[in-house]
């Protein structure tokens, strides 16, 4: 599958642990550019691989900046992750998709906020499952 690629700009780093960084970077200005909790975006690296993408969670808030934050944990035999700890400083270019994944809040509303089943309820198997399809349909 081919991704749409945008030119990104690392802003800020912060290094939590030895292998954990926290990317914050900010997608151009003339890009409508939004996100859920639960999206991930796709890395594209100049890496020497049949496979150059590289998937990460957003681990910010949505916000008005068009700014996400991308936590990453350093595979020291991978390729992708080595390469960023290498090379990502503030103002490098990345390479970095639209918000992808359809994991998101239609999904988080069977848990949260509002509990689908009752503490008490004891359900058969087919009710629940009849339960679920009928919160789904109702477009939660
Ligand atoms: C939806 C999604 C969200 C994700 N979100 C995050 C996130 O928020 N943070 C995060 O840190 N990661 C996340 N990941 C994982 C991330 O996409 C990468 O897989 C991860 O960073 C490792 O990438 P890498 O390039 O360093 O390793 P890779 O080069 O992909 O290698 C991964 C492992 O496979 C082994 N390997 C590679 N090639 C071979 C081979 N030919 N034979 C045997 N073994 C091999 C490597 O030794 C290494 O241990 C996410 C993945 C998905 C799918």
């Amino acid at each position: 599958m081919s991704y749409t690629f945008h030119e990104a700009t690392i802003v800020k780093i912060v290094q939590e642990t030895d292998i954990v960084k926290r990317f914050f970077i900010q997608m151009p200005d003339t890009l409508n550019f939004t996100f859920t909790a639960g999206q991930f975006i796709m890395i594209n690296l100049p890496i020497a691989s049949k496979y150059t993408n590289r998937s990460y969670s957003i681990a910010s808030a949505p916000s008005d900046d068009n700014i996400f934050e991308l936590c990453i944990v350093l595979k020291p035999t991978g390729l992708g992750t080595p390469y960023t700890w290498e090379n990502f400083e503030v103002g490098t270019k990345v390479q970095a998709s639209l918000a992808l994944g359809k994991f998101i809040k239609r999904i988080w509303s069977l848990i949260s906020p509002r509990p689908l089943f009752n503490k008490r309820e004891v359900l058969s198997r087919r009710s629940r499952r009849l339960k679920i399809a009928q919160h789904l349909s109702a477009g939660y």
